[in-house]
């Protein structure tokens, strides 16, 4: 444990957890990990019920101690995709944070997690890093979720390189408004600071006011966020001086989970003086790249492959792909010590997922720029379209349509199209409900700014687009789309 967890072994009186008026130092929480852990240690496997409470972190925390995987579970989950997660993951536990829990769920054997139960610091598991520390869901972006088994190995290497580029101390106070049910908000979000004895203040949901708060004056030193946060500090930051303030003093934002929009990004620039730093990562690999801490804005740019990453694009055919002129697509192929072990219970999509000299294969589509900063484009899946002869990313179009006055939201799919084979299709939530813009109008605009095949041919409105929980756009969810 303590190669995972350092910090924990020196049980500090230094806090480590605030959720709400709930407060954890270093010697608390290994206290209530460690009692919790002598009753998991025959578990097998324990699924965590993973509300953004204390609870969920000393139960986390606790599987670690004992050398138990354990399985994080969204518990706003349906009922169809529970089943699934559960009859996939066998479980033998489930500790949860006394809370009414689905008949789905309460068929398991279950613990009440205890913040303040005081147990001795637990002995450590055995130490072997290739055993499971986690298994995580992928959020379902593009089909049902799929479990990650990922290593204490991956774990560790994954926060060390961050701690590296982002220069992360435990001096660093997070703050924090994510699920803990995913990579970013629990391994990044939670072990993160916890291996560095830092602090993490979680805000139980996001909000603007919390941010505010708690960044800057209020002692938080970094936010971790998703872009559907920053949207919304983008918008509420030029009537709102104390959001200026917290943001401008924040020693780093770092923003993830899915493409940042250049607009946003440069409303934030412009009002703070701050740059948001965007890192790519996913569940499979953890984090691949990251924008160097202190380097000049570069809105649109997940930044060069972190330390220990490798990093390539190919071409569809498998071939790899030199250039380095910001403009060639290829899809984004990885190795290193942060990646995965398998997809739980799926040799097959395991063996897929990799090349045959061992590269995953992530499914992302990217350009590189002649100094390897890379820019994703979308994923293969959803976001490659082919039309008149080009492959076009969806990421830019959404990005010029999001710089018109009269877009809220965008979201640009292909469908098919006897004469370009694909055509560009724009999904649109109107700043005006009651005055969207002209469809020529923003294909007028996406033209001028991009390249006339880029342009929309048709542009559909909606009130709202369909986002999971991580505020991810669900394409496939998009109305008249085949899954939907
Ligand atoms: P599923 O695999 O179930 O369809 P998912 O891919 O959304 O869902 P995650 O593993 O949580 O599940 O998300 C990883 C994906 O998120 C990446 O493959 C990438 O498409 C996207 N992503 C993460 N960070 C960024 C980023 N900074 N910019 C653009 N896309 C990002
Ligand atoms: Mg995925």
């Amino acid at each position: 444990m303590s190669a995972l967890l350092p910090a924990l072994a020196a049980a500090s009186d230094r806090p480590a957890l605030r959720f709400g008026a709930d407060t954890l130092t270093y010697r608390e929480l290994a206290g209530a990990a460690g009692a919790l852990a002598e009753r998991i240690r025959d578990a097998g496997r324990v699924a965590v019920w993973a509300t953004p409470t204390a609870e969920t972190a000393v139960a986390v925390v606790a599987a670690l101690l004992a050398g138990v995987p354990a399985v994080p579970l969204n518990p706003r989950i349906g009922s169809r995709e529970l089943v699934h997660i559960l009859d996939d993951s066998r479980p033998g536990m489930l500790l949860a944070g006394g809370r009414d829990l689905p008949p789905e769920a309460a068929v398991l054997p279950r613990i009440d997690v205890d913040v303040r139960a005081a147990g001795r610091p637990a002995r450590p598991a055995a130490e072997d890093p290739e055993s499971p520390a986690l298994i995580v869901y992928t959020s379902g972006t593009t089909g049902p979720p799929k479990g990650v088994v990922l290593s204490r190995r991956a774990v560790a290497a994954s926060l060390d390189t961050l701690e590296e580029a982002w220069k992360w101390t435990g001096d660093d106070v997070l703050v924090h408004a994510l699920p803990l049910f995913h990579v970013h908000g629990l391994i990044l979000g939670i072990l993160g600071p916890l291996r560095r004895g830092g602090e993490v203040r979680h805000l139980g949901a996001f909000s603007v006011e919390g941010v505010a708060k708690e960044l800057g004056d209020g002692g938080g030193t970094m936010l971790f966020g998703v872009p559907t946060m920053y949207h919304r500090i983008a918008e509420a930051l030029p009537h709102d001086p104390a959001l200026v303030r917290a943001l401008a003093g924040a020693r780093l934002l770092v923003s993830g989970s899915a493409a940042l929009p250049v607009h946003d990004h440069e409303r934030i620039t412009a009002a703070t003086e701050r740059t948001v730093i965007e890192r790519y990562g996913m569940t499979e690999t953890l984090m691949n790249t990251s924008v160097p801490v202190g380097s000049p804005p570069r809105p649109g740019s997940v930044g060069p492959p972190l330390r220990g990453v490798e990093l390539r694009l190919a071409e569809e055919d498998g071939s790899v792909l030199d250039a380095r002129d910001g403009e060639t697509v290829g899809e984004i192929q990885v190795k290193g010590p942060n990646l995965f072990t398998a997809y739980l219970n799926r040799p097959d999509a395991t063996a897929a997922a990799f090349t045959d000299d061992g590269w995953f294969r992530t499914g992302d589509m990217a350009v590189r720029e002649a100094d390897g900063y890379l820019r994703i484009v979308g994923r293969k899946a959803t976001d490659l379209i082919k039309s008149g002869g080009y492959k076009i990313g969806a990421g830019e179009i959404e990005n010029a349509l999001l710089e018109h006055p009269g877009v809220r939201e965008a979201a640009v799919t292909g469908e098919p199209d006897p004469d370009l084979g694909e055509r560009i299709v724009a999904w649109v939530v109107p700043a005006d409900p009651a005055r969207p813009p002209a469809p020529e109008a923003l294909a007028a605009h996406v033209a001028t700014l991009l390249a006339p095949h880029k342009r929309p041919r048709e542009v559909r409105f909606l009130p709202e687009l369909p986002r999971n929980d991580m505020g991810k756009i669900l394409k496939k969810a998009l109305p008249g789309t085949p899954d939907a």
